[in-house]
């Protein structure tokens, strides 16, 4: 291995938060700063304990570094996680004290929502620090929920990735979506206006229904819709759905969705290429939210974060294009593409 590869996963900083007032108990992971300040959504879901919330924290962070890196971001990659508290707890006061947090590191982080935290949230953070993007927006302004960006984004790879592997159009597919909140819910619509027949799963019954009524949806199980009879699999809740005990029943020959870290293990990717089933990279197809914070956080105007969200199946081609070239499997050519941006950097702000 490359020694400059080595321990690629372990962040240049993190800090770990308790504060009894507020019953905040959060980790901040700082992955690079290579390329700018670390830029990462905030997290507020259920952990065991603070390490588990670590773990997390350090696995999205460097995934972040990626994201922004092959996006072309000037963007290095952090996370945020906060448990949510056992007990009572008051939510304002909660999010004022992580802004506090944000606020200690002058910079070195920018956050913005994540599953389980919503513009309301980061106005409140916005009270202790300037370094918060997912504001809601004003005249045209990027800003605002960034999930509608990244629906697009993933919508646009699917589209791309059907005619590339399958040789059709939406229109003649099925697509498997599994969770239906800010992100799966918005590309349920975009893919049912192409035509695309959807099957759904979602584990609040009540937003697999509305699927149901609004768009005709199929309504599958959470499990179940892993094995499902369709074309496209788009994993749109947690992480880690695809593993040894999921991918042998996958009968879909595109995987393409908005999760973030679908992976289980690197060896999931593999097993994934030997079946012959076409993975995109989750943080290639995904990065329309973190485009349209960028955009917030560096003043840019809606048309440059449309037209880099707009390109984002020219990039995922690039990468099954690099996979092709060189037999590596798809998540093999994103990561050393990634890393090889972050590197080159890296070492080139070392010399300056
Ligand atoms: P969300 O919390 O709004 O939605 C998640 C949905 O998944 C919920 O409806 C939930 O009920 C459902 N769900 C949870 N576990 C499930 C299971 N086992 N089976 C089926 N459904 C299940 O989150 P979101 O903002 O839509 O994000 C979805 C995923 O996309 C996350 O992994 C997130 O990290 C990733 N992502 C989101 C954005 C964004 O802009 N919001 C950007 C990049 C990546």
């Amino acid at each position: 291995m490359n020694m400059a590869f080595e321990n690629f996963r372990e962040p240049e900083q993190f800090e770990i938060i308790f504060d009894k007032e507020s019953g905040l108990e959060a980790v901040i992971a700082i992955h690079s700063t290579s390329l700018g300040p670390a830029a990462g959504g905030c997290r507020f879901w259920t952990y065991d304990d603070i390490e588990a919330a670590k773990i997390d924290a350090f696995r999205l962070a460097e995934g972040m570094s990626f994201k922004n890196a092959l996006a072309g971001l000037p963007l290095g990659g952090g996370k945020a996680v906060i448990r949510k508290p056992a007990r009572d707890f008051h939510r304002d006061t909660l999010f004022r004290a992580f802004g506090r947090a944000v606020a200690r590191l002058e910079g070195r982080y920018v956050t913005a929502e994540d599953v389980g935290t919503s513009v309301a949230d980061m106005l409140v953070v916005s009270q202790e620090t300037k370094n918060v993007a997912g504001l809601p927006t004003q005249d045209l302004k990027p800003g605002g929920d960034p999930s509608p960006w990244t629906a697009r984004g993933v919508f646009l790879s699917i589209e791309s990735s059907v005619r590339r592997r399958l040789g059709r159009e939406l229109r003649d597919c099925v697509v498997g979506i599994q969770g239906l909140g800010h992100v799966g819910f918005s590309l349920a619509k975009m893919l049912h206006d192409a035509g695309a027949r959807l099957v759904v799963a979602d584990i609040s019954a009540e937003r697999a229904d509305r699927a149901a009524v609004e768009l005709g949806a199929t309504v599958s199980s959470a499990d179940e819709i892993l094995s499902a009879e369709i074309d496209v699999f788009a994993p749109c809740a947690l992480g880690a759905v695809l593993s040894d005990k999921t991918i042998g029943t996958i009968r879909a020959k595109v995987i393409c969705g908005a999760a973030n870290n679908q992976l289980a293990t690197d060896e999931d990717g593999l097993r994934l290429a030997n079946r012959d089933i076409l993975y995109a990279p989750d943080y290639v197809v995904n990065a329309g939210g973190i485009i349209n914070v960028a955009a917030e956080y560096l003043g840019w105007t809606s048309e440059q974060a449309k037209a880099l969200v707009e390109a984002t199946a020219l990039r995922l081609n690039q990468i099954y294009d690099l996979a092709e070239a060189s037999g590596a499997a798809t998540h093999e050519a994103a990561n050393r593409a990634a890393k090889a941006i972050i590197t080159s950097r890296r070492e080139t702000s070392m010399v300056a």
